[in-house]
């Protein structure tokens, strides 16, 4: 990595970390070839439809908005909030929905965008809740997978990196709301924890 080009905050927070596993240069590779993935996939259906994303709170946000500005069909964003590990949990509680979906999907397709996949749990809910709603289609993509079967076992069209069963922060990804702005993912030390 290249000091000069990393920002002071990234510094602070690297004290933090055991490990990076994935650093930002191989991240904003992926996450365009994802999005040029997505926008094969998908131009013959939105030529003619509507297609809707459904992104994650909290931790998706900084993969949407990458991810988003490399999709050049037009399209629309609508936000839930899940929730499944509070504050300094580090295994899931089960996830709950915080914030439900305000705006109408009926028809459309649906492209759900998350961050990472565990144990399943959230993947499920938020596929329950859009059913209800009648979308056209519904696909999922996830930065990141567990190598764990709960996760592999998990349906989703499009994965960004398969990593070990460990509790990751960064780039999105937090500890207890920390470490979403570091913009690399990595493990924490046992002492930040
Ligand atoms: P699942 O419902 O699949 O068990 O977990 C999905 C949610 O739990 C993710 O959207 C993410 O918010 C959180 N999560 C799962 N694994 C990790 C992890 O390793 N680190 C962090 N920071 N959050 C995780
Ligand atoms: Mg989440």
């Amino acid at each position: 990595m290249n000091p000069a080009s990393t920002p002071i905050l990234a510094y602070h927070m690297h004290a933090d970390l055991d490990k990076i596993l994935i650093d930002r240069e191989r991240i904003a590779r992926r996450v365009a070839e994802l999005a040029d993935e997505i926008s094969h996939d998908l131009r013959d259906i939105t030529a003619r439809d509507e297609l809707v994303i459904v992104s994650v709170l909290t931790g998706s946000i900084i993969f949407l908005a990458d991810l988003i500005r490399r999709l050049p069909q037009k399209l629309r964003i609508e936000l839930v909030g899940v929730e499944s590990y509070p504050g300094r949990a580090t295994e899931s509680r089960g996830p709950k929905i915080t914030r439900s979906l305000a705006g109408n999907i009926e028809g459309r397709h649906v492209l759900i965008v998350d961050d990472i996949l565990d144990s399943g749990g959230t993947m499920r809910l938020i596929r329950g809740e859009l059913a209800k709603r009648r979308p056209k289609s519904v696909r999922a993509c996830v930065l990141l997978r567990k190598e764990r079967p709960s996760a592999m076992e998990t349906p989703c069209d499009y994965v960004g990196f398969d990593i070990p069963d460990v509790f990751v922060v960064g780039y999105g990804l937090d500890y207890n709301n920390y470490y979403r702005t570091l913009p690399d993912i990595g493990t924490l030390k046992e002492d930040a924890l």
